[in-house]
């Protein structure tokens, strides 16, 4: 090591003890009681401290799930909220567990909190009354939303001659047409990203309409005025990197800089070790979802988007047969339709003719 280097070391060394008295008792509380766990968790709460504690946020509003990420979350913002700045928040979609609504006030009763209940804009019911039911993903819903409406006949026609037919269409028929290729990878916004769907609807056009709707009025739109109708600074999620999928594909890291918000994600580095590890160090508890459903998350009852979805309708009809009877009438089109497009995937497989790409 050069002289050099072990000053800029050493310096390194000087301003981190620094930056560590500048920690309040509650994150050095919090840490000592964390030293099983690993770094990633001692280091994600002194982050943590530094952002909650710091006074340019005047008012946090923190989501509350009632899933797990959401209780881990909970239990370190009250841990180090001294100066009692968050504000805790559940966005009820208008299909939620039973389970759900007595784990927040198990929080409520256990932290001493109060968790405002925001109501949708509009329930996930009406939402798929008005506009339509989901279908296997955020992307796929918006794509074929957008061609319903256009009154598309899902021809199979290159991408050319569908833009003169329908052409305030495009972003969708680019979906549709696999436009946007990516040589041999599956672009997000491709159709063949979701194996034969596209030979699938062709012979078994929607006779409903189809739409992603309910998640812009029941979680999306919601979220985002609640922000402006709290006037909060600062807005706490529980999104970990290591979940994937769109919601977690949407960050980069913990912390993002907004223009009258800004966002913080303080458990978004933890794998599923971490958050054991912090669970059982803390003893949080988690919703008689995981508990006693043995549902590996929870969200919104039965969603069309889910997995697992038969898995999940079983367990729903077993411990919640009211929400049972709720889901398969307000997705009743929607659950038939992937069931059938499951199926046609499953005999292609079978005679083993390969999904097309173009
Ligand atoms: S997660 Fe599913 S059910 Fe919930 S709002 Fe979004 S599409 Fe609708």
């Amino acid at each position: 090591m050069t002289e050099n280097t072990k000053v800029n070391s050493i310096g390194k060394q000087a301003s981190k003890q620094a930056s560590k008295q500048e920690h309040t008792d509650a994150c050095w509380v919090l840490v000592w009681m964390c030293q099983g766990c690993s770094n990633v968790v001692t280091d994600s709460i002194e982050k943590a401290d530094e952002i909650i504690n710091n006074p340019k946020y005047k008012r946090i509003l923190v989501s509350i799930s009632g899933g797990s990420d959401s209780d881990d979350v909970l239990d370190l913002c009250t841990k180090l909220d001294v100066s009692h700045k968050c504000m805790y928040i559940w966005f009820n979609t208008g299909l939620e567990y039973q389970a759900t609504k007595d784990h927040l006030k198990y929080l409520e009763s256990k932290y001493h909190i109060e968790i405002i209940r925001e109501k949708p804009i509009k329930p996930i019911p009406v939402s798929c009354k008005e506009y339509g039911q989901p279908f296997i993903s955020k992307y796929v819903s918006e794509f074929i939303q957008r061609l319903q409406r256009h009154n598309f006949q899902w021809e199979d026609e290159p991408y050319e001659v569908l833009v003169k037919k329908y052409p305030k269409c495009t972003s969708a028929l680019a979906w549709w047409c696999n436009h946007r290729k990516m040589g041999d990878k599956n672009s997000w916004f491709d159709i063949h990203r979701n194996a034969y769907l596209k030979e699938f609807m062709i012979q078994n056009p929607p006779t409903f309409n189809i739409s992603n709707k309910c998640c812009e009025f029941a979680k999306k739109k919601i979220a985002h005025d609640a922000i402006k109708k709290y006037k909060a600074d600062l807005n706490i999620m529980g999104v970990r990197f290591a979940e994937g999928g769109i919601r977690a594909n949407a960050y980069k890291r913990c912390f993002t800089k907004g223009d009258s918000v800004d966002d913080f994600r303080p458990i978004w580095w933890w794998n599923n070790d971490d958050k054991v590890d912090y669970e059982r160090t803390l003893n949080v508890t988690h919703s008689d979802c995981y508990s006693v459903y043995g549902l590996p998350r929870t969200g919104c009852v039965g969603c069309p988007f889910a997995r697992d979805l038969e898995g999940e309708l079983e367990v729903i009809e077993k411990y919640e047969p009211k929400l049972y009877r709720a889901v398969t009438s307000v997705f009743s089109d929607g659950y038939e339709y992937r069931r059938k497009y499951k199926e046609f995937v499953r005999e292609m497989k079978e005679k083993g003719i390969k999904p097309r790409k173009d």
